[in-house]
């Protein structure tokens, strides 16, 4: 088999139908996040994440603005998925993910979703905001790939999944794509709404490693096709604690890890006039980001230009 072929293609049909069959069944008690809500999504029941049995998309489309061995020449093939299982208060896409813009997808009608984007000449599939869809993903791949689909997949997360979610993806999906937001809790849950970011983050980290490896492996045109990325938005104020989530980061994952250190920050939905978040990020407060992702060692990864120089 050509060694840059989707993860996926290697399991049998009875193996994917196995573990779409498990993790369809976790929605009748839903735990797939560390929220644990445990609601009947079959029957109608919500939790905190707003989701029910069929998938919710808002759009999808060839993004160009992915890292370099994301996106390529092509684009990454993007299917922006509704609600979420947080609640940032500067979340730039709020409409999407806490208000539920999109419209329901069967999981036929995902699938070719997918198939879409893979006839438009995209690199991969780039699940974003996969982690309360896990099963209605899992059951749309199995019916794209009995009609062709071939791209690697990616699971483009906040990095607030369980371990044994991800279990059900191991073998599936080719490239994590986790945010490592916030080392401490009390900034996780006042800003975003989290309980226990950081332990279930780390966690979560540890075991899309296991997977994957703490690599990000390209092939001879630079496109990715398994691994790892993890992005770190640094927010105003320190309130990100960019230092802190570096240190961990090196310390349980390698200073070879690919991390995208991100200056897009600005204010956006309830930041908008914040004391703390009402601002774009200091140039000088960037500065700092990169200088201690450096003093780290961190060999691998991206940094971003300052839009607005402040
Ligand atoms: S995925 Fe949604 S319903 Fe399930 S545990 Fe998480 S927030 Fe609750």
């Amino acid at each position: 088999m050509n060694p840059v072929a989707a993860s996926y293609l290697r399991l049998s049909d009875d193996e994917l139908a196995d573990r779409v069959g498990e993790a369809l069944g976790r929605l009748a008690n839903c735990d797939l996040c560390p929220r644990l809500c445990g609601v009947d999504r079959t029957a109608g029941e919500l939790g905190y994440c707003q989701s029910g049995r069929l998938a919710r998309v808002a759009s999808w489309h060839a993004h160009m603005w992915e890292e370099p061995p994301i996106s390529g020449w092509q684009g990454s093939g993007t299917v922006f998925l509704s609600n979420c299982t947080a609640r940032c208060m500067f979340c730039q896409n709020y409409p999407i993910s806490q208000m539920g813009v999109g419209a329901e997808k069967s999981a036929e009608q995902l699938a070719n979703l997918m198939l879409r984007l893979q006839r438009q000449g995209c690199h991969n599939i780039n699940l974003v905001t996969p982690t309360h869809w896990v099963p209605q993903i899992l059951e749309a791949l199995a019916i794209a790939r009995q009609k062709g689909l071939v791209l690697p997949l990616l699971y483009n997360t906040s990095g607030y999944d369980r371990p044994q979610t991800l279990r059900l993806l191991e073998g599936i999906v080719d490239i994590y794509l986790p945010d490592s937001k916030y080392a401490d809790n009390d900034a996780a849950q006042r800003l975003s709404g989290y309980v226990k970011y950081v332990e279930s983050n780390r966690a979560a980290l540890l075991e899309m490693v296991r997977q994957v490896g703490p690599a990000l492996i390209m092939d001879k045109d630079g496109l990715a096709y398994r691994g790892i990325v993890i992005r770190h938005l640094v927010l105003p104020n320190g309130l990100s604690q960019t230092p802190d989530v570096l240190r961990w980061l090196k310390e349980n994952l390698g200073q070879g890890l690919y991390v995208s250190l991100m200056a897009q920050y600005f204010p956006a939905h309830r930041a908008v006039g914040d004391t703390a978040l009402g601002r774009r990020l200091r140039r000088d407060e960037y500065d700092e980001a990169v200088a201690a992702l450096h003093a780290l060692g961190f060999e691998n990864g991206w940094q971003q230009e300052l839009s607005v120089d402040y």
